[in-house]
């Protein structure tokens, strides 16, 4: 089997290279041909010598997953579904903004965490993606974007790890994905504009911090223990103290000066004005040892397996109102992709479960959350 040059951060291609006999500068031309020009066919690669061109066509190649469909929003948002095989596919999502354009990036074919409000968890878990795999999602959309919209300028300023999957539960394949985007060889986007989303896995947040720190988004949902135990289990694991003492330590290698805590809110579980008074005591308590953080409120974007509901748009105003009283910046998500399924929590890509998330996920949902919530 040939090697996929997608797999490879720029450090990685250098020595795959050397083991060709070829020097790092080499590399460095076929990593820039690869992810700045969007090239695959060495043929095309001019500048690369003829010798080096036919030993790349017997030993490598250059493959994106194939896309098995491809959905246009009105609102200008567009989703592909890959496939990663054996009957799975992932999804990534591509949110243009005034100032910016998002890619929605998966990192695994479904995921195992199995947070109540997550059509993703819903599905099971079949597998990791490898590096490959997440790498061309977005060597795939900047190109074909670049294409669609007729520029030679770069069209994807801002990547979030936030599509399918727990990027920090495959993390010996997110780094080198990480690492070329970062690179100027490459990407060549800023830290700042790199964020990854997670449930709260809190020793890989301490390795992120020293291999590759880029924007950190942590997924909260509750103001306490009992509520989020439930709606993202991985909290039974790394609880919130121990969790948000990490995000405190983050912040002294993170690019920006905050961490970002996600909220879903969910209508009568954890959208009441207690559960905002009751958040704002458990982070000002964080907050004297120095945890610096912005809430992004999301609207839930309901499914039927999940027995949950959106909040009020004033109930959520309302919530919002007693964060910013505290002094924390708090937006709410607007939702985009709506009408073909990509907002938020919505990607389900198409996963075979392998590992039974299916069945603890209805086994958890035999708990009537809002007996729950009453009891927190
Ligand atoms: S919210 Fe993220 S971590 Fe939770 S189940 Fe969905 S994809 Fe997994």
């Amino acid at each position: 089997m040939t090697a996929n040059l997608l797999d490879f951060d720029l450090e990685g291609l250098a020595v795959f290279c050397d083991g060709l006999g070829e020097k790092r500068f080499r590399a460095t031309q076929l990593f820039r041909w690869i992810h700045q020009r969007g090239m695959s066919n060495f043929d095309d690669m001019s500048d690369l010598a003829k010798s080096l061109r036919e030993k790349l066509k017997v030993h490598t190649h250059v493959s994106a997953l194939p896309v098995l469909s491809q959905q246009f929003s009105k609102d200008g948002t567009i989703k592909w579904l890959f496939d990663v095989g054996a009957g799975d596919a992932v999804e990534t999502v591509f949110i243009p903004e005034d100032d910016r354009g998002t890619l929605c990036v998966s990192s695994q074919a479904g995921c195992a965490i199995g947070c109540r409000f997550c059509s993703t968890g819903h599905q099971g878990f079949s597998r990791n993606l490898s590096t490959a795999e997440i790498v061309s999602q977005l060597w795939f959309a900047e190109h074909f974007l670049r294409k669609h919209l007729n520029q030679t300028d770069r069209v994807i300023s801002n990547v979030v790890m936030m599509g399918m999957g727990e990027p920090l539960q495959n993390y010996a394949a997110l780094v080198p994905a990480l690492t070329t985007m970062l690179d100027d060889h490459g990407y060549g986007l800023s830290r700042r504009r790199v964020t990854v989303s997670t449930s709260g896995v809190v020793p890989m947040i301490t390795r992120l911090s020293q291999d590759c720190p880029v924007a950190l988004a942590v997924s909260l949902h509750a103001p306490n223990n009992t509520l989020r135990d439930h709606l993202v289990p991985l909290n039974r694991k790394y609880p919130l103290d121990e969790l948000l003492e990490e995000c405190t330590r983050y912040l002294a290698k993170a690019p920006r000066d905050f961490i970002t805590f996600e909220y879903c809110m969910l209508q009568g579980v954890n959208d009441q004005i207690s559960h905002a008074h009751e958040l704002v005591q458990l982070i000002q308590k964080h907050a004297a040892q120095g945890l610096r953080c912005k809430f992004n409120l999301i609207p839930f974007n309901p499914f039927k397996a999940s027995g949950l509901l959106r909040s009020e748009d004033a109930t959520v105003a309302k919530f919002a109102s007693v964060l910013l009283a505290a002094g924390f910046v708090t937006t709410v998500r607007k939702t985009r992709g709506d009408d073909i399924d990509a907002a938020c929590g919505q990607l389900a890509g198409d996963v075979k479960d392998r590992t039974g998330v299916v069945d603890r996920i209805a086994q958890q949902r035999a708990i009537p959350i809002r007996l729950l919530d009453a009891s927190a």
